[in-house]
């Protein structure tokens, strides 16, 4: 790769844009020297694909913690201009709004250490998880679409949930530009039951306390200290995000040979923005987005319920509350500086966390001064960080960051080296409770699959596109 890439300063790389003909900007990568060495042909490939779609904008990008996907790369940041650019399910994925909520609490590491067993299997009897898993709610289809189009104010209506929370909530947990008539009745079928519910593989639920603080200032604006405890939930849109970009990405396809938009790859089938395809995705993936923030507030009642059973202490005088939650799979209409110039562009996040820093519009008043909070998981037995958006996100990467850790091993080879049973035993030598729904999960899911998340968060940090604040260690999870 080395021989491919540029290299323009320590930890960014460049793909020049005559690597493939039709790219009509070049590709940039975050890696260090040694993700460079590792670094898939095939995720480069994909960069190079994205850089030919029309509208885009500065770069096609790639965050430290990219692996290969479905067209775009996980980890892929990319942004059209709204007025010849493009919009495409494969830059979004298939769970769309997959993301990651944060909740604090009041209470220290050694004050929850005697109870850490009883509150997994709290968690676990009381939040649904596992493939196909069924939420605990039932809902007609009529229901559904005031969910899809009212996404959390649905859920504090029905009993779920703060008035306060949708304030620590991206978008306010429910998206403009929704509308369920666009999406299938099978993907309504299949998102009826669900609503609720973890889902399998790598969506868990963590409970963690502060390791380590980098950043007090910025840490005592978001509610957090050492030792404190906080629990986080990894979860998306469940077999109706699925459904939804599977109906669309056919339809995109018919749209592409319809506009005559060449593709690199059929996987980046896509529309120009303003067409009545490109629209008409936006509306329906903005419903799954409202589900996915709706999904996670439900298992957040669940959370608070859970710890209230176990405890025998309210979830309010456990000041349960959210920290923060943001989106790693989504595409938003947003204002970013190009060449100098304010331009409206489709910024297509897949993988990867919106990073905005202190005065932007659209993060909470409460934060405005430090940047809005990014929730970045490792894996469940190193570690997970809280970091912060900044100014330099904002003119480097179209207000963009990490989402993770990302994957080095395959699921299909972590099962052949790994085996659940052993993973569970380790885990549980260090501290670790575990709980999970199906089988294989752990091996699938173990530590060694993951890349180092201490790593990935260096470089966004010295990158400056967020900074550290705090890092989290697990004492007790629950995997799909
Ligand atoms: P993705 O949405 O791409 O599947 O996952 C986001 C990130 O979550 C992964 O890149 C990985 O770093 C992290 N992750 C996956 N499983 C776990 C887990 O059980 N605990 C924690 N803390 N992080 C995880
Ligand atoms: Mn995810
Ligand atoms: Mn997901």
């Amino acid at each position: 790769m080395e021989d491919i890439l540029v290299k323009i300063d320590e930890y960014i790389w460049q793909l020049p844009k005559n690597y493939k003909g039709c790219m009509l900007v070049p590709g940039r990568l975050y890696l260090n020297d040694k993700l460079v060495e590792q670094l898939e042909k095939e995720v480069l490939e994909q960069v190079a694909n994205v850089a030919c779609l029309p509208g885009i904008q500065k770069y096609s990008l790639a965050m430290p913690d990219c692996h290969y996907g479905y067209g775009f790369c996980i980890g892929g940041v990319a942004a059209f201009d709204e007025e010849d650019g493009v919009i495409s399910p494969g830059g979004v994925g298939f769970d769309i709004n997959c993301g990651v909520r944060l909740i604090r609490t009041n209470l220290t590491r050694e004050e929850v250490q005697p109870f850490i067993k009883e509150l997994v299997k709290t968690l676990f009897r009381n939040i649904p998880s596992g493939l196909g898993s069924k939420g605990k709610i039932k809902l007609s289809m009529g229901e559904i679409d005031d969910v899809l189009e009212e996404g959390v104010y649905w859920a504090i209506k029905n009993g779920y949930g703060w008035k306060k929370d949708v304030k620590y909530i991206e978008e306010n947990g429910c998206i403009k530009n929704a509308d369920a008539s666009l999406v299938s009745d099978s993907a309504k079928k299949r998102g009826l039951p669900q609503l609720g519910s973890l889902g399998s593989g790598n969506h868990f639920l963590e409970i963690q306390y502060v390791d380590e603080v980098f950043d007090d200032r910025v840490a005592k604006v978001y509610g957090v200290e050492k030792d404190q405890v906080l629990v986080m939930i990894h979860s998306g849109s469940r077999g109706l995000g699925h459904q939804i970009c599977a109906d669309y990405l056919r339809y995109m396809e018919k749209a592409a040979r319809k506009y005559g938009i060449k593709l690199p790859d059929r996987q980046l089938a896509c529309a120009p923005i303003n067409s009545e395809e490109g629209i008409r995705y936006f509306k329906a993936m903005n419903c799954g987005a409202n589900y996915a923030w709706t999904n996670r507030q439900l298992i957040t009642h669940w959370v608070r319920e859970s710890f209230e059973d176990v405890l025998r202490i309210p979830a309010e005088d456990l000041e349960m509350d959210i920290i923060y939650d943001v989106a790693h799979n989504i595409a938003k209409r947003e204002v970013h500086k190009v060449d100098g110039k304010l331009k409206r562009l489709m910024v297509h996040r897949k993988g990867a966390t919106r990073s905005f820093g202190p005065g932007c519009e659209d993060i909470p008043s409460k934060y405005e001064s430090v940047g809005q909070p990014i929730i970045l998981p490792g894996d469940m037995g190193s570690a997970s960080y809280l970091m912060h958006g900044t100014e330099r996100a904002m003119e480097e990467t179209f207000g963009s960051t990490a989402h993770g850790a990302g994957r080095v091993l395959s699921r299909a080879k972590a099962v052949k080296i790994y085996s659940s049973k052993e993973i569970k035993s380790k885990l549980e030598s260090m501290g670790i409770y575990v709980m999970a729904d199906s089988k294989g999960v752990l091996a699938e899911e173990c530590p060694e699959a993951y890349k180092d998340i201490d790593i990935v968060a260096d470089i966004v940090h010295n990158i400056g596109i967020s900074m550290k604040v705090c890092r989290m260690k697990p004492i007790g999870v629950i995997k799909g």
